[in-house]
C-alpha cells in the first residue's frame, strides 16, 4: 500500500470515530384546536392537541402524537404541515364529538393516500357501560368511522380506481389499542424514548386523561376532566387524578370554564354543566401544586371574544386574553400560563 493510500485510510478512520455532536431532544405541543363543546364559534377548531418528539435534527418530529380531534383538526394540521399519513399514534379523552368529529376527516384521507401503511394506532378506554343504559364505546367509534363512506359508494367507487386503498375502507386502516382507566396511572402506549401513560378521570364514563413522558419533557393532557364529587362543597373543581398524573410535570393543558360562568352570576348555564368542567382558578392552583413550569389553558368557555357561550351568556361581556390569565393567576400559579388559541405551541426545551 503506497503511504498516500495509507493516510487516506487513517484519515477516514479517524472521521469515522470522531465524537458526533449529540442533536438535542426536543418536543413542541401544539393546541390544534381550542373551541369549548360542540357549537361552532368564529372559526375555531375543535379540541385537540398535538405533541411532536424528536430532536434538532428532525425539527423535534421524529413522532407525531394527536390527543383528540375536534372538527377542523385536518386543517389546523395542515397548517403546520402535519399530513395525516405522518401520525403515529391518536388518543382519545373521551367520546364526546367535539373531540371526535375531526377523525372521520384525518382518517379518510389517510386511507386514501396511505392504504399501504403503516395503520394508525388508535388509543383509548375499553367499552364502558353507564348506570343510566347505555355503553360508551370507542372501538365502535373506530370501527364504524367509515360506514358513512362505505355507504355511499365512495370507498367501493375509490378502490375501483385504486386497488392499493383498503376495500374495507379507513378502518382497516387503524389499530384499536384499548385500556382500563385506572385510579393510577399506567403506560398504555410507548415508541423508543416515548412513553404514554393514562389514568382515569371524571367527566362522561370512559374519560381518561394522559401524560407524555420524554427525554425532552413531560406533557399532561387533562382533557375535560374534573372532580369526582360534582358539585360543592368540594376541596376544588380539577380531578384529584389529573392531581396525580401531574406531579412535577413540566406542561399542563387542560380544558377550562372561567369562573365568570358560575352560578353565583347570571349566567343562565346549568350549575351541573358548569361544576362538571375545572375552572380557571382551580387549574393554576393545580399547576402550583404539581410544580407544573407551564399551563396551557383551551376548549375555553367561554370563548374569547363571544358575548355567549352556547346559548348562555357571558356576565359582564365577552372575557379577553386577560381575564383567562387573570384567573389562572388568582389560583397562585407564577409559571407560564398560555391562554389558548388555535395553533398556539410551546418548545421544550424552551428555545
Ligand atoms: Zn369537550
Amino acid at each position: 500500500m503506497t503511504k498516500i493510500a495509507c493516510g487516506a485510510i487513517i484519515f477516514l478512520l479517524a472521521v469515522a470515530i470522531a465524537p458526533v455532536a449529540e442533536a438535542a431532544p426536543c418536543l413542541i405541543v401544539t393546541l390544534t384546536g381550542t373551541q369549548s363543546g360542540p357549537p361552532a364559534v368564529n372559526g375555531l377548531a375543535g379540541a385537540g392537541t398535538l405533541i411532536r418528539y424528536g430532536d434538532d435534527s428532525n425539527n423535534c418530529s421524529a413522532l407525531r402524537m394527536q390527543f383528540d380531534a375536534g372538527r377542523g383538526t385536518n386543517m389546523r394540521l395542515s397548517q403546520i404541515s402535519v399530513a395525516p399519513g405522518q401520525l403515529n399514534a391518536i388518543f382519545f379523552t373521551h367520546m364526546h364529538t367535539d373531540h371526535t368529529e375531526g377523525f372521520a376527516d384525518i382518517i379518510q384521507l389517510r386511507w386514501h393516500f396511505n392504504s399501504k401503511g403503516p395503520k394508525l394506532d388508535a388509543v383509548c378506554s375499553s367499552d364502558v357501560a353507564s348506570p343510566l343504559g347505555f355503553t360508551i364505546s370507542c372501538t365502535k367509534f373506530v370501527q364504524h368511522i367509515g360506514d358513512a363512506f362505505l355507504q355511499s359508494g365512495e370507498i367501493a367507487q375509490r378502490h375501483a380506481e385504486d386497488k392499493t386503498r383498503l376495500a374495507g375502507g379507513p378502518a382497516e386502516l387503524i389499530n384499536v389499542i384499548t385500556f382500563e382507566p385506572k385510579e393510577e396511572p399506567h403506560v398504555v402506549w410507548s415508541s423508543g424514548d416515548v412513553k404514554v401513560s393514562a389514568i382515569r378521570s371524571t367527566h362522561i364514563p370512559g374519560h381518561a386523561s394522559y401524560r407524555v413522558d420524554t427525554p425532552a419533557g413531560s406533557v399532561v393532557i387533562g382533557g375535560d376532566a374534573g372532580n369526582d364529587v360534582l358539585a360543592p362543597p368540594r376541596a376544588t373543581s380539577t380531578s384529584d387524578q389529573v392531581e396525580r398524573l401531574a406531579r412535577g410535570v413540566d406542561v399542563i393543558v387542560h380544558s377550562t370554564i372561567h369562573p365568570v360562568m358560575g352560578p353565583d352570576r347570571d349566567s343562565g348555564m346549568p350549575p351541573p354543566i358548569f361544576y362538571r368542567q375545572s375552572s380557571t382558578s382551580d387549574l393554576g392552583a393545580m399547576a402550583k401544586r404539581v410544580g407544573a413550569k407551564h399551563l396551557m389553558l383551551t376548549h375555553m368557555g367561554p370563548p374569547i371574544g363571544t358575548a355567549m357561550q352556547g346559548p348562555f351568556k357571558v356576565p359582564g361581556g365577552p372575557l379577553t386574553e386577560a381575564d383567562y390569565r387573570k384567573a389562572a393567576e388568582a389560583g397562585g400559579f407564577t409559571g407560564n400560563i398560555v391562554v389558548g388559541t388555535d395553533l398556539a405551541s410551546l418548545r421544550l426545551p424552551t428555545k
